[in-house]
């Protein structure tokens, strides 16, 4: 399948893929992708207010952690986000309290590395990972991917390290500087045939999302935190945890029109209700 990718404004970069530029940022590509299958990672217990900005606090509702595995078409693997990290399994006492505190379902059945023993991959397998951002619910499991080369957006990568200190509590230093090799990406990028870097930031500054083209012409537009319920899209009505809110909403709607003209899904990683929509790994879609 060929496809347009358009950044809105910016020109697509391109580290790594050959395309034919057809106009300003826009780029045919090829997809290569030929699976993609979403791995659930454990639950956590979140305030409605953070679903959705001011409305109903204290109403407590489940939302599922997950990450996505991609096959490539060349038998490659690449990871989007890593969730839980299964030390705290073992060690009550890994996470701070606040973390802790939120997680209400995590089994040994949760371990990315038995969710990736289900689509017959070993963490070794995994290349690639890209971060949508260095929370300790979404990089909580790259201490099991040493050798893999790290995607992330350089904005994130230096917040992390010095955040904001009312957003300081989500960030676990230990999960995400690892010392693996990173590339620092400076905004959208084509990272390989088929799949796409969009950043999304506004739940913290260096947040990206990643938009998947598959072999059936089908786009699966994976938000991070960008976005954490159907609520939020329409009309953009933001999270309530997001570090800068403007931006949030721009980057609600960006998502939307790229769902839009794409004919793409969103794949809400928190969504109280994606199991309803989305079938879990060892289901996969292509
Ligand atoms: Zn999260």
């Amino acid at each position: 399948m060929r496809f347009i990718a358009v950044a809105g404004g910016e020109p697509l970069r391109s580290a790594d893929v050959e395309g034919d530029h057809v106009g300003d940022g826009e780029i045919m590509i090829d997809t290569e992708v030929k699976s993609v299958s979403l791995l659930p990672l454990g639950m956590l217990t979140l305030d409605q207010s953070v679903l959705t900005h001011r409305q109903f606090p204290g109403q407590k509702v489940d939302c599922p952690v997950i990450a996505a595995f991609i096959e490539m078409a060349d038998g490659e693997h690449i990871l989007f986000d890593t969730g839980l990290p299964p030390a705290f399994l073992e060690d009550d006492d890994f996470l701070p309290a606040n973390q802790a505190n939120t997680i209400c379902g995590y089994t040994v059945e949760d371990d990315i590395r038995n969710r990736l023993r289900a689509v017959g991959a070993m963490p070794a397998d995994v290349k690639i990972v890209v971060n949508s951002h260095f929370h300790w619910d979404h990089s909580g499991a790259n201490y099991l991917f040493p050798h893999a080369r790290f995607l992330v957006q350089e904005k994130e990568y230096r917040f992390a390290r010095q955040p904001d200190a009312f957003i300081n509590p989500a960030y676990t230093p230990k999960l995400f500087d690892i010392g693996a090799e990173t590339r620092l990406m400076p905004g959208d990028e084509v990272i390989k045939p088929g799949i796409l870097a969009i950043t999304t930031p506004g739940h913290t500054p260096g947040h990206q999302s990643l938009m998947i083209m598959l072999p059936s012409e089908r786009a699966m537009i994976l938000t991070g935190d960008a976005m954490m319920c159907p609520a939020n899209l329409d009309p953009a009505l933001p999270p309530g945890n997001a570090h800068t809110t403007e931006q949030a909403v721009a980057s609600i709607q960006r998502l939307k029109a790229l769902a839009d003209f794409h004919d793409g899904e969103l794949v809400i990683c928190h969504d109280p209700a994606l199991w309803d929509k989305w079938k879990p790994a060892p289901h996969v879609y292509a």
